[in-house]
């Protein structure tokens, strides 16, 4: 580029685009939208910082996506239908290589989910990345964290714990075979926010959050605002991570709570955890099934009786890894 953009040609070349659903996008002192009659909005806001929530070296298409990918499944979990987003952008400098496949991996994921890009504000300054989206609900039928009750099962969608192997890959401290770190990076870079399955559970979970911090950190927000207490089965939940616990452990580098380290408390999963009656398996099956989405029940709600809330068993119902949540396995 021989002519510097200046902050209008770069909205209008790269975050100015046709928004049949808004009433007003780009371009004006705010947007409009209209929610259709009756809705309820859910509006939800990520932001990404280089080096804390991303490292330099990631695509700027893969990091358009996760930009996104992260404020969708916040709708996700409470069962919103994507409307409309606003991005805040901070760039050292405005450079076509970099905001061209930016833009491409952000406004991708938005179109494959209706989500129109509205309004913005663009600076310059260390690369930071704030989305708000904007979701409709029908009144009531939000996902809330607060509706588990005692004796719900306990499910979580997806895989978990491959995105903090591939990060720790990139860290340094461990290594995988090219294949598994492949599908590990992707599962880090690219995450699949579950929209399909959190429209499919609305009147089905009790109560539901998306995994961005790690299992027991996201389930803890769950258990503190329902007022309860909850038991996972770890054989369960060792199964969870795609790269396969028996690969991991083949050449001894992994042991069993490294494993689950990275399951229960990895981060950047994306998933859904909830809960649901007993009564409602079938229809959790259902969900996921229409959601064309994996779902396992890896545990149950119990009521509280003093710490800790999340109790880990093995396949017998006997106490693991007490200290769990001290340790860190990869200091
Ligand atoms: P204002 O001065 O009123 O804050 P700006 O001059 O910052 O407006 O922005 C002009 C228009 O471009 C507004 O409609 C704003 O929402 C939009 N906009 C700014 N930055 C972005 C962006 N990164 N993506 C999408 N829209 C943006
Ligand atoms: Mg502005």
């Amino acid at each position: 580029m021989g002519i510097p953009m200046g902050e209008f040609d770069l909205i209008r070349r790269y975050f100015t685009r046709p928004t049949p659903r808004a009433v007003l996008g780009v371009g004006d002192d705010c947007a409009l939208l209209q929610p259709r009659p009756g809705m309820q909005l859910a509006i939800s806001s990520d932001m990404l910082v280089e080096g804390r929530h991303f490292l330099s070296t990631v695509s700027p298409a893969a990091l358009g996506h996760k930009a996104l990918a992260v404020n969708l499944s916040d709708l996700a979990a409470c069962g919103a239908q994507p409307l409309a987003f606003t991005l805040a952008l901070a760039l050292p400098r405005a450079d076509a290589a970099w905001l061209e496949p930016f833009s491409q991996g952000l406004l991708a994921l938005a179109d494959a989910h209706g989500c129109e890009l509205v309004g913005g504000d663009t600076t310059q300054g260390p690369l930071n990345i704030c989305i708000t989206v904007f979701g409709e609900v029908p009144p009531g039928q939000a996902l809330l964290r607060s509706g588990a009750q005692a004796g719900d099962d306990l499910y979580v969608s997806g895989t978990l714990g491959d995105a903090r192997l591939a990060l720790e890959v990139f860290r340094g401290t461990l290594s995988l075979p090219e294949a598994v770190f492949a599908q590990a990076r992707a599962r880090l870079e690219t995450p699949t926010p579950r929209m399909a399955l959190g429209l499919a559970l609305r009147g089905i979970a009790t109560a539901a959050a998306d995994v961005s911090d790690g299992l027991l950190g996201d389930l803890g927000h769950i258990l503190r605002a329902s007022g309860v207490a909850a038991v996972i089965d770890t054989s369960i939940a060792m199964q969870l991570i795609a790269a396969g616990a028996d690969t991991l452990c083949a050449d001894g580098r992994f042991d069993v709570k490294k494993i689950l380290a990275c399951v229960l408390a990895g981060g950047d999963d994306y998933e859904l955890v909830f809960t649901a009656p007993v009564a409602a398996r079938q229809a959790v099956q259902a969900a996921a099934a229409q959601a064309q989405t994996r779902v396992t029940r890896i545990g149950q709600i119990e009521a509280a009786s003093g710490a800790p809330a999340v109790r880990l068993v093995d396949a017998a119902g006997a106490p693991v890894l007490r200290q769990f949540a001290s340790f860190d396995h990869f200091a």
